[in-house]
């Protein structure tokens, strides 16, 4: 475990709620706009951070432990418990022990994944009440992307959206993204009941205003809700 605190949600339409974060640590991906890199591996400890708190634990630490750090931090106006990585699908059980335990004690599970393996991820989903599955375009990677990445992905968000799960779909675009992968996505997603979103990439891959919008464009063809959302927790300066 990389992580347990409490802050907002900082993208997509949930924009604003007040969550408790629990960031797995691992991931088998590389994305090259990765803004979670430290959790990219395993990590010693984990930390738990709340204003004017901050401890520790060696990891690895128990689901029983996790809980008790989760209630300490839900507090007035709590909306749900964000799991979220490194890659939470790279600790299957934990993480489905982790939402199951959640959600009997009534506090909504929104589960953020890069979707790589729809199996894991479906297995997951009767305990999950949102879920922001990313798509990772092939061409945001210098190698690890594939069509086998985005098909599990698609598979995902279709699962969720069919279990009646509120269901987000975020596609990071950047200033490389091209027209042309937009175009080749967006029939798929088509006829789904997700929100799609698209997150403009910051730092260094951020693209243009005209960029963004020709990307919108082509979205907005073929889907009549696309938006476009920036990360809102960096320009709060939270975690
Ligand atoms: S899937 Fe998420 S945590 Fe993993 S490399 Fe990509 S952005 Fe970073």
């Amino acid at each position: 475990m990389g992580e347990i605190f409490s802050s907002f949600q900082g993208e997509g339409p949930l924009l604003g709620r007040r969550q408790v974060f629990v960031r797995t640590a691992g991931c088998n991906l590389a994305c090259a706009y990765c803004d979670s890199a430290k959790f990219r591996r395993e990590v010693t400890f984990c930390d738990v951070i709340a204003p004017g708190l901050r401890r520790r634990a060696e990891n690895p630490v128990s689901l029983a432990w996790t809980m008790e750090e989760v209630r300490a931090l839900w507090g007035r106006g709590t909306h749900s418990v964000s799991i979220t990585g490194g890659e939470p699908l790279c600790q299957p059980e934990f993480v489905e022990a982790l939402a199951r335990a959640c959600s009997a004690e009534g506090m909504p599970v929104y589960l953020e994944t890069n979707g790589f393996s729809h199996r894991r991820f479906s297995k997951m989903i009767p305990w999950i009440d949102i879920a922001a599955v990313d798509i990772k375009l092939p061409s945001a990677f210098s190698r690890g992307g594939s069509e086998e990445l985005v098909e599990n992905e698609l598979a995902s968000i279709e699962a969720a959206s069919r279990r009646g799960v509120f269901t987000i779909a975020k596609v990071v675009v950047l200033a490389s993204t091209p027209r042309a992968e937009i175009e080749g996505l967006v029939p798929r997603l088509a006829g789904l009941d997700a929100v799609v979103v698209l997150q403009p990439a910051s730092g260094d891959g951020r693209p243009s205003p005209e960029k963004l919008t020709e990307l919108f464009e082509a979205a907005a063809e073929v889907l009549s809700g696309v938006v476009v959302i920036p990360q809102a927790h960096k320009m709060m300066g939270i975690l």
